[in-house]
């Protein structure tokens, strides 16, 4: 018999959908959308509709414990009991603890799953107790655009999603929507068709541009630049709105100083772009009310993407676009949530001065000889870092080494579980409840399990608990039950929750998050939350932890002619859902007619890309769609894909961006030839 049963999307995606599951027999079968959500309404993406269930039920789901019996990296395993696999973990762990002390433990996680519970729960507070080394894993994805909003205008969300629907203007920045941002499509269709304009502003053509009013094709990395020459534009017509920054911002004498070295003519030549259009664009944003600007991850993936995002953050505020519905900054869904983070994760176990290692950081301290103390044992859980990190042949040859003991818990043989020696297997989000704020809209959702779990896979939080009882942890912090642990993640006191405790929110319907009874509207219902209550352009805080009080523009110079940017696919969830065959095949790279011609490729060429850290054989596509100079392919293939062992993040630069000290994928130069 056919079960239809309400659930969540878990997927590292702004929009966290919700779900109807069909379920038959115990298991998966069709994955929808539902209504419960108002803002996703019923529509879901094609690659989870058509993905989930085989993600769950298919050949390449862990079952079983296993232990390694290959060498690394081959993936011969040999199944093993649960007990045998938790002593096994305690055992070489606790040797490592014995010879170098607990900090040469690290959790190596990321952002697989978004439940509060699977993202870091009991986790977090396993390694607190262990002693383990912390992880700043933002620096990977996300930290530089959330250091940057919250530097500007503190814990405070932003424009709501369902608001954009309401705009005259929307800028859609770095976003590309159709592939990553669903929802938002559909608010821009509404808003067009009630008379909005709509401006893109992406080196690519990605598919909503087709739809905008002005594509402006920036070279990767110029954001910042392309944002004070609008600023320069708008001081020029007249556009500031001087009551409003004279009440309400911090710093414009020095921001607008650092704008005025890049004025439209000046600008169009470093961003690639027309001088004309910076023009328009600045008169349409002075014209519109309410304006809105969406942007994305992209644009934070280079060495200027903090600058950049600050930079764009001060239109709103020097244009006087706060203050009324449908009109600033979609940024910051994730301060609309009751979080305490503190209470779910018991920062206070940690012993005091554990390190912190920035993500970004690990694959290196491996492997260097200096680190004190070296890290020996990794916890990878919800994460795929041989895909997914910057460097990968720095990542792999840091993960084969024989004297780091890594403990895998997935969901999928990955491949980076390929490398591990023992293996727990996680259930997915279908099998277990979860809490659900989302980070690109502000409706809270939470979801019971509809299936029980495959095999002997096990809940990460059940899991940690386990291994919290292995290790002789006998706190009760450390056997909390999942209703206990909800309860903890969300503040059931504040208003916003409308006296539902957390683990009883229902699971047929959504709560809007608000402020006493209203929607967030920056300077009306809502304000700033930075130190001096206003937005904050000039940051004494970016200033003592970056040396980045202002945006501000570094160029790149590389002997490589190409900048090779790696957008999102519409095939995976960056690399969830590699390892079906909807995802296999040999990714496409996109290039300019000119930039083919130079080189005397043809379209459907195999071709090799390649710099000094590696090399990645793609089929090409010659298109219009990408600028001259720019190339561009999918992030987040697997190895399956590649002919050489090595995909796209081989090219990706170690070096860090301005804010945050981020990842810069979109860095990347390379050269492209024929083979
Ligand atoms: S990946 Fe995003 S758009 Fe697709 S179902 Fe999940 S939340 Fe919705």
């Amino acid at each position: 018999m056919k079960v239809e049963k309400p659930s969540v999307c878990p997927l590292d995606c702004p929009d966290t959908c919700s779900l109807a599951v069909t379920v038959s027999a115990g298991e998966v079968i069709a994955v929808k959308g539902s209504k419960a959500n108002p803002i996703t309404h019923g529509a879901i993406c094609a690659k989870v509709a058509h993905s989930y269930p085989e993600f769950v039920h298919g050949p390449n789901r862990l079952r079983y414990p296993l232990r390694r019996v290959g060498s690394k990296g081959e993936g011969r395993f040999e199944r093993i009991s649960w007990p045998s696999a938790l002593e096994l973990v305690r055992e070489r762990v606790g040797e490592v603890i014995k010879r170098h002390g607990p900090q040469a433990v690290v959790p190596f996680n990321y952002a697989g799953p978004h439940g509060m519970l699977a993202g870091d729960s009991m986790s977090l507070r396993f390694f607190h107790r262990l002693g383990a080394s912390r992880l700043s894993r933002t620096p990977l994805c996300g930290g530089i655009r959330s250091t940057a909003y919250a530097a500007t205008f503190g814990a405070t969300p932003g424009t709501p999603l369902q608001q954009v629907s309401l705009a005259k203007l929307i800028i859609v920045w770095g976003n590309n929507a159709t592939a990553c941002n669903l929802h938002l499509v559909r608010q821009i269709n509404q808003a067009k068709r009630a008379g909005a304009k709509l401006v893109v502003i992406d080196p690519r053509r990605v598919r909503i541009a087709e739809q905008a009013q002005l594509h402006v094709p920036l070279r990767p990395g110029t954001d910042v630049v392309l944002a004070f020459a609008l600023a320069v534009e708008l001081e020029r017509l007249g556009a500031l709105d001087q009551a409003f920054i004279s009440r309400h911002v911090v710093g414009f004498e020095p921001y607008m100083s650092a704008a005025r070295a890049f004025p439209p003519a000046r600008a169009a030549q470093i961003c690639g772009v027309e001088e004309g259009d910076i023009r328009t664009l600045a008169r349409w944003y002075q014209e519109s009310s309410p304006a809105v600007i969406a942007w994305g991850n992209g644009l934070e993936r280079n060495r200027n993407g903090g600058s950049g995002l600050r930079a764009i953050a001060a239109l709103p505020a020097l244009a006087g676009k706060f203050g009324v519905e449908g009109g600033g900054l979609m940024g910051g869904a994730g301060h609309a949530f009751p979080k305490t983070l503190e209470r779910l994760t018991l920062p206070e176990l940690a012993p005091a001065g554990t390190r912190t290692i920035n993500i970004l950081d690990v694959s290196r301290m491996i492997l260097d000889s200096e680190v004190d103390p070296p890290i020996r044992a990794l916890f990878v859980y919800n994460h795929n870092p041989l895909i997914v990190h910057p460097n990968q042949n720095l990542m792999r040859r840091a993960l084969a080494r024989e004297d780091v003991f890594v403990v895998g818990i997935e969901v999928a043989m990955t491949d980076t579980m390929a490398y591990a020696d023992v293996v727990l297997p996680a259930s997915t989000h279908f099998e277990h409840a979860d809490l659900y704020p989302a980070y690109g809209q502000q409706y809270l959702q939470r979801a019971e399990p509809v299936i029980a779990p495959v095999a002997e896979s096990l809940p990460n939080t059940e899991i940690f608990r386990r291994l919290a009882a292995a290790f002789g942890f006998t706190e009760p912090a450390l056997s909390a039950t999942d209703p206990e642990l909800m309860d903890a993640a969300l503040d059931p006191k504040d208003p916003r929750l409308q006296g539902i405790r957390p683990s009883a929110l229902p699971t047929d319907r959504a709560l809007k998050m608000e402020y006493a009874g209203a929607e967030p509207v920056l300077f009306k219902t809502v304000w700033p939350r930075t130190p001096s209550g206003k937005i904050e352009l000039w940051s004494a805080d970016l200033d003592a932890r970056f040396g980045m009080p202002l945006p501000a523009y570094r160029r790149l110079v590389s002997s490589y002619p190409l900048t090779l940017i790696t957008p999102s696919s519409e095939r995976r969830i960056t690399s969830t859902f590699g390892g079906l065959p909807a995802s296999d095949g040999t990714p496409l790279l996109e290039m300019h007619p000119e930039d083919a011609a130079v080189r005397g490729l043809a379209d459907g060429a195999r071709v090799r890309v390649w710099n000094e850290q590696g090399e990645v054989f793609l089929l090409l596509q010659i298109t219009g769609a990408v600028r001259p100079g720019v190339v561009c392919t999918e992030k987040g293939a697997w190895m399956r894909t590649s002919s050489n062992g090595q995909t796209v993040s081989a090219l990706a630069p170690a070096h860090k961006a301005d804010l945050a000290e981020g990842a810069c994928f979109n860095d990347a130069r390379v050269e492209v030839s024929s083979l």
